[in-house]
């Protein structure tokens, strides 16, 4: 991403849909649908109860969780939005009561970021004479078109995500008998979060290797501790 200004704090923390690409965030919230469910469907199982509490953990959990995300991705990218709108409100007013101060802001701006005084002088003012706002916008807060916090669709996508994620380890719970339901829920899950894993690493340009080890042995850590827990807690009561 860009550089961004030091003084636009929340600009940073932004929000994973407009930050990484969609696709990445698709993955992450997939991921994060498969973890929680087959975690919970292997710690129910674990607990040695039926079949139908399994698949009502594992509903509920899909509903929950997807429901969840929506609300979480909702404010946070509502809260982003209003602080943009406050920015940029801001901004436009400054403009209009400043307008060499603000050309003089640009231009450091402009030598902050490498180019000599002079070329920084012209590029600021031809940009201010073809789109003042938009250039303060874009080299000042950070916020490009790009970035434009859009609530709805990213709570939307959100719970998409995490609900077909978390459908895999439904499903395959569905599909196995009883007493093969934790490893066969687990190694679907481990076999899915790898391929996502590859893919999101793909997608981001990094090496593949490392980040799908990280998902599987954290993915695997994730079920081994929701397996011991079930099998505590299904031994205590
Ligand atoms: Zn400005």
């Amino acid at each position: 991403m860009t550089s961004h200004h030091l003084r636009h704090h929340h600009h940073h923390e932004g929000h994973a849909l407009e930050r990484i690409g969609w696709l990445r965030a698709a993955v992450l919230g997939a991921n994060d649908g498969i973890l929680s469910t087959a975690s919970l469907i292997v710690g129910v199982a674990s607990a040695s109860t039926g079949a139908r509490e399994m698949m009502v953990a594992g509903a509920a959990g899909l509903v929950a969780g997807s429901l969840s995300m929506a609300a979480g991705e909702y404010v946070s990218v509502s809260s982003q939005a209003d602080l943009e709108h406050a920015d940029l409100t801001r901004e436009r007013n400054e403009l209009r009561d400043d307008p060499d101060g603000e050309l003089k802001e640009l231009t450091h701006i402009y030598i902050k970021r490498g180019l000599e005084p002079a070329l920084a002088v012209e590029v600021a003012e031809q940009l201010t004479a073809h789109d003042a706002l938009g250039a303060h916008a874009r080299d000042e807060l950070g916020i490009s078109e790009i970035t434009a916090a859009r609530p709805v669709q990213a709570a939307l996508t959100s719970a998409a995500t995490f609900s077909s994620g978390a459908a895999i380890p439904l499903l395959a719970a569905l599909a196995l008998p009883q007493n093969a339901v934790a490893p066969g829920v687990v190694a679907a899950s481990l076999i899915l979060l790898g391929i996502l894993g590859a893919l999101g690493a793909r997608v981001g340009g990094a090496g593949m290797l490392r980040p799908t080890l990280r998902v599987l042995v954290w993915g695997a850590f994730a079920m081994a501790v929701t397996a011991g827990v079930g099998h505590l807690f299904g031994s205590v009561v």
